[in-house]
């Protein structure tokens, strides 16, 4: 089933697939439809197809969904449901409920695969490189490596959480072990979600059309460096957690807020579950410590106080 079509790329969901995973569960009445934003218009379409070949009754969760971290396993007892389908994003949570993840891929017509590659090895001629991307490109960084020549691949291993290549938004870490050995990081995705949050100590390129350019990445160095000073200045703390089950790290919220205790300052554990500017505002802070999604700092043009990812912070207590 196409679900998003541009010039460049297809998204596909496999629908018989999904269909014949939902039927091999066990007493399946009732399930919870999980999709990411920007698929919710393919929404309806979707339940229509699968409560018709598999009699289930659907619910669509409505929440707004960024990844597979965003499980709606409080829903679940609510409304009696058994099992959640999680669409467009792979594994992340751990979790006694019953779950399919079904991630959607892009695919690329060979003309244009043909293209890239080629401007790919004319750009980085000889260089060592990895591919990395979302899950949803995958299909695409295969057929990239195995057409790419005049360039060495240095392939990433896969982890618990993350398949070959594949980076999230909160965690590269496929590439912890390779950064040292290859001159290039070449993102094969799309926005600025999943980049941002590559190292910052090897050039990054980016798709830009069927070529490829490099991302800067001063503006993020700069902005760290910012966040760093004023959150070692700041006397009033606001330090977020979220209940969401795959993001929720109330724990080190709690060590940080101890720790800023002994230093003098004035922490304040701040709880929601979908955070966001406006569940803030009132409050008297100097600064906000993120122990949720770390790429929440990406609006952080909309917070008005300057926010700082935990990782940022722990050096400093
Ligand atoms: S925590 Fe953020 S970056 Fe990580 S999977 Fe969830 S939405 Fe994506």
């Amino acid at each position: 089933m196409k679900l998003i079509k541009s010039d460049m790329m297809e998204l596909k969901l496999n629908i018989a697939g999904l269909i014949e995973q939902i039927k091999k569960q066990k007493k399946v009445k009732k399930a919870i439809l999980q999709v990411p934003d920007g698929l919710k218009t393919e929404a309806q379409n979707i339940i229509d197809k699968l409560s018709t070949a598999t009699k289930v009754q659907f619910y669509l969760d409505i929440e707004p969904v960024y990844g597979a971290c965003d499980l709606a396993s409080n829903f679940l007892e609510s409304i009696n449901a058994d099992l959640i389908i999680h669409l467009g994003h792979s594994k992340f949570c751990e979790t006694n409920k019953k779950v399919i993840y079904w991630p959607t891929y892009y695919d690329m017509a060979a003309e244009e695969l043909n293209i890239l590659s080629k401007n790919i090895e004319e750009k980085l001629k000889l260089k060592k490189i990895s591919l990395v991307g979302p899950i949803q490109y995958s299909k695409i960084i295969r057929e990239l490596e195995k057409q790419i020549k005049n360039v060495k691949i240095v392939k990433t291993t896969k982890t618990n959480l993350l398949n070959e290549s594949q980076i999230l938004g909160c965690d590269t870490s496929i590439l912890d072990e390779i950064t040292d050995k290859v001159d290039a990081i070449v993102y094969i995705g799309d926005g600025n979600f999943h980049i941002s949050a590559l190292p910052q100590k090897v050039q990054i390129y980016q798709l830009d059309n069927l070529d490829i350019v490099l991302y800067d990445q001063k503006d993020e160095l700069k902005s760290k460096i910012m966040s760093e000073y004023i959150f070692k200045n700041a006397k009033n703390i606001g330090i977020l957690v979220t209940s969401k089950i795959g993001q929720n790290n109330y724990t080190i919220g709690e060590k940080i807020y101890d720790n800023l205790k002994k230093q003098g300052k004035n922490p304040y554990l701040l709880i929601a579950d979908f955070i966001s500017y406006d569940k803030i505002m009132g409050l008297k802070l100097d600064c906000l410590v993120n122990t949720a999604c770390p790429r929440i700092i990406d609006d952080k043009e909309n917070y008005k106080i300057q926010i700082i990812n935990y990782k940022n912070v722990l050096k400093y207590i």
